[in-house]
């Protein structure tokens, strides 16, 4: 079966799908995406990924354009026209095309394009056995909640974490502070057992996982804090997990060589995984898209 794209308005062979030279996100990275969880046909948490988004447009000064319901129309249409069940949808809107000038162009439609592929995350045998991680410098930018398709310094870190043997890399800022991961939030659990995780703010992504990940926890009787933790404090720690849209909870097993805990995946990321895991078959029809 062949792939399809969404490109500013139309449905076209994702082979063939191609935006203009002057797009600013193509020429600035002006512009912003969202990865969308699909499961069973249904989107996972489509409200807050388009919360976000919308957040992130009008930081931007971008204006949003579609609608809501047009929006919705749309990414129907790639889950049937794709025939993906599981898999993820992504989103991508830049504030357009116009001959390049910093400045922002005045009556620019932005440009929309979505693409959809199935994937259903990492093998149950990374799950079971866990991951490595390294750490690496956060060079990025003072506004990484805005979910910019600006990623050079994410793709270093998980460049230089691959080329490492490790699955991701922990992004640690001057002070020593564990930010995020490459492309996931990051998580430990101190010698009291209570889970920890950076504050949302101007310095990490706020991850829709985590989000979700932070309610059930709660909901479910764990001791969360969203309060940042050191490099130090991580090897130390009973547990070190990351989260995110693809992977769910995946945890690390290794940081920097230095073995976590007992260097298998700890019982609360792999609890914490279950919760989101039912999470997720529990989003039926009438509610996915509301
Ligand atoms: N942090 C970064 C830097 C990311 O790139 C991502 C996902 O792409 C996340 C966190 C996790 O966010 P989410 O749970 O919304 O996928």
């Amino acid at each position: 079966m062949s792939r399809v794209a969404y490109v500013n308005g139309r449905y076209v062979p994702h082979r063939e799908a191609s935006v203009h030279v002057e797009d600013r996100g193509y020429q600035f990275a002006d512009g912003l995406y969202e990865v969308v969880a699909v499961r069973g046909g249904l989107p996972v948490d489509f409200a807050l990924h388009y919360d976000r988004l919308c957040t992130g447009l009008a930081a931007l000064q971008i204006t949003n354009p579609l609608q809501r319901a047009a929006w919705i129309v749309v990414l129907r249409q790639m889950i049937q026209r794709n025939r993906v069940r599981d898999g993820i949808l992504y989103l991508q809107v830049t504030r357009g095309v116009s001959p390049r000038n910093h400045l922002f162009p005045h009556g620019v439609m932005p440009s929309v394009v979505v693409t959809a592929r199935p994937g259903s995350g990492p093998s149950a045998e990374s799950i079971s056995v866990g991951v490595s991680a390294v750490s690496v410098a956060d060079i990025r930018w003072r506004r990484r909640d805005i979910k910019s398709v600006s990623l050079l310094p994410n793709i270093l870190a998980k460049q230089q974490a691959a080329e490492q043997g490790a699955y991701e890399a922990l992004l640690v800022a001057p002070d020593g502070t564990v930010t995020e991961a490459g492309s996931s939030n990051a998580w430990m659990v101190n010698a009291s057992g209570e889970i920890l995780t950076h504050p949302v703010g101007h310095d990490i992504l706020p991850g829709v996982t985590r989000m979700v990940l932070i309610r059930l926890a709660r909901a479910a009787g764990y001791t969360v804090v969203e309060r940042s933790f050191t490099l130090e404090e991580a090897k130390a720690a009973r547990e070190v997990f990351v989260s995110s849209t693809i992977a769910y909870v995946m945890p690390i097993v290794s940081v920097d060589g230095v073995k976590i805990g007992e260097g298998v995946p700890g019982p609360l990321a792999l609890a914490l995984r279950t919760l989101y895991v039912g999470h997720v078959a529990g989003i039926t029809p009438a509610v996915a898209w509301s």
